[in-house]
């Protein structure tokens, strides 16, 4: 790859000095190499974000929302291929890898809805003093610049840039190093679409290159996903410059399952919130709290389904799950495997590397984990569920809600009324009852705590790449 970012409507070549290597991680072989914006490409693309503003926030929202059902339908025409590319960059299985795409068809088509039904230019507010009147507007909050991780790389990146351009925001994304080919397509689309020059850029590189991006002093606004320790680093830019950021950070989410659950029903429930993407997920429910009267009957039921899985190379077998996607993730999980050896954790599946070529680790389950363990309350990233028992509903809120994380929880109980005063008591910012983690467009993303600050997705994504002004008028 020569040409590898998207800068005012051209395909240029990096110029800055890291060198990024695209890799298989179910062979560890690398199979792509590009080289890194350098720091005046950034500032190449946030100017040329800044001259399409003007023009683009212009646009009537029909307009937009034209723009918008291009990229669903241009996603779809690349289907093969961007599945394919997934499987082999990321090591999605090929169902996890249609569904991600599945997802920004759909993200791409919801906010051209909502930008097709933005109010029109006026809005009346009613006032209760006689003599002035005063409407709203919403007018887009400028030129955003976006980073992104690589675990969810088109859906993460839709879920941003869908939005935003339907406030008639214009972009810098920034993708991951380690997934940096596949937010290419958006670029493409541009291109085919004749998305007018500027509104969308694509930079790719490392941290350098991030942070050039979230230190600009031209952006209105940041939109990051990824770890604590770098959005934190994101927050300090923002608030050098007060402006605002939206987060989306970590988790380490519980999955409640009391006594009266059926247990094949909670074995399924629980083995797909924590190996779906290898359980390289923000929204992995790595904890699991099991109450007394079924966890004898549970664990080992969990034990045998997390062993059953076929963990392999999506590209040339048939699996359920594929291998972590970097080598630097590899590393990390291992390292919590060691952690737990340290510590004397009891392990009732897994618990190691995989004894062959690529990035693999196996589906582990460790049980009655302290609740001071590491592997308890950090996030790993990683197929790794750790188990505790609980006695009463009151046990089971305080310690699912006894993290500094707050992203998601599933509760799993026939008893409805139950479920949903526990999902109403949960300090998270999406709850799932009797459900594997569906997510709809519809519905909010987002965490409390220390998983983040904003909201994507619904009305609440698009709110967050609009400023609200009101006009006052005295009616003499
Ligand atoms: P990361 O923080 O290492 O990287 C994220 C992005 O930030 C990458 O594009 C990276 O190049 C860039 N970056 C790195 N250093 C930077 C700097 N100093 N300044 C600006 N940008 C910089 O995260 P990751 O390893 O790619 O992703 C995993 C993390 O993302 C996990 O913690 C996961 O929970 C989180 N995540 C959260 C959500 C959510 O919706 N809450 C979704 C997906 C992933």
């Amino acid at each position: 790859m020569t040409t590898s970012h998207y800068i005012a409507g051209h395909w240029v070549e990096g110029q800055g000095s890291d060198c990024i290597s695209v890799t298989d991680p179910a062979l560890g072989q690398p199979f792509a190499e590009l080289m890194a914006a350098s720091v005046s490409q950034v500032d190449q693309a946030v100017a040329a974000a800044r001259s399409a503003l003007p023009a683009w926030k212009s646009t009537c929202a029909s307009e937009r929302a034209a723009f918008l059902r291009g990229f669903a339908e241009q996603l779809g025409q690349r289907r093969e291929a961007l599945v394919t590319l997934q499987m082999r960059n990321n090591g999605k299985p090929r169902h996890e890898a249609e569904i991600d795409l599945d997802d920004a068809i759909a993200t791409f088509g919801y906010y051209a809805e909502l930008a097709e039904r933005l109010p029109s230019k006026k809005r009346t507010v009613p006032l209760a003093a006689p003599g002035f009147t005063a409407r709203t507007r919403l007018e887009p909050v400028g030129v955003v610049g976006l980073i992104v991780p690589w675990n969810f790389p088109l859906v993460t990146s839709a879920w941003k840039l869908a939005p935003a351009l339907a406030a008639g925001c214009t972009v810098v994304l920034k993708p991951s190093e380690v997934t940096p080919l596949i937010e290419q397509a958006y670029g493409q689309i541009a291109d085919a679409l004749g998305l007018p020059a500027g509104v969308l850029n694509i930079v790719n590189g490392k941290a350098e290159t991030g942070a050039a991006l979230s230190n600009h002093n031209g952006l209105d606004k940041l939109s990051f996903t990824g770890s604590n320790s770098v959005g934190s680093q994101v927050m300090r830019s923002a608030s050098a410059q007060c402006r605002p950021v939206t987060l989306e950070l970590g988790g380490k989410s519980a999955i409640v399952v009391f006594d009266d659950c059926d247990v094949d029903q909670a074995v399924e429930w629980i083995v797909a919130g924590i190996t779906w993407n290898a359980g390289q997920m923000c929204s992995a429910t790595s904890r699991l709290l099991v109450q007394d009267g079924i966890a004898d009957a549970l664990l080992p039921r969990l034990q045998a389904a997390l062993e059953n899985l076929r963990v392999g190379n999506p590209l040339t077998e048939e699996v359920d799950m594929g291998p972590l996607t970097s080598q630097a993730q590899w590393l990390k999980v291992a390292s919590y495997f060691a952690t737990a050896r340290e510590e004397g954790l009891q392990c009732l599946a897994g618990g190691h590397a995989l004894d062959r070529e690529g990035w693999f680790v196996s589906p582990t389950l460790y049980t009655d984990v302290p609740k001071d363990s590491r592997l308890w309350t950090e996030e790993i990233f990683g197929p790794v569920l750790c188990a505790r028992r609980f006695a009463s509903e009151e046990q089971a809120i305080a310690e699912a809600n006894d993290s500094r994380f707050g992203l998601v929880a599933t509760v799993c109980s026939a008893d409805l009324e139950r479920a949903e005063r526990v999902a109403d008591a949960l300090e998270v910012g999406h709850v799932w009852i009797n459900s594997v983690q569906a997510v709809f467009v519809e519905t909010s993303w987002g965490g409390t705590k220390g998983s983040g600050i904003g909201r994507e997705l619904g009305p609440w994504g698009l709110s967050a790449y609009q400023s609200v002004k009101h006009v006052t008028r005295c009616l003499g």
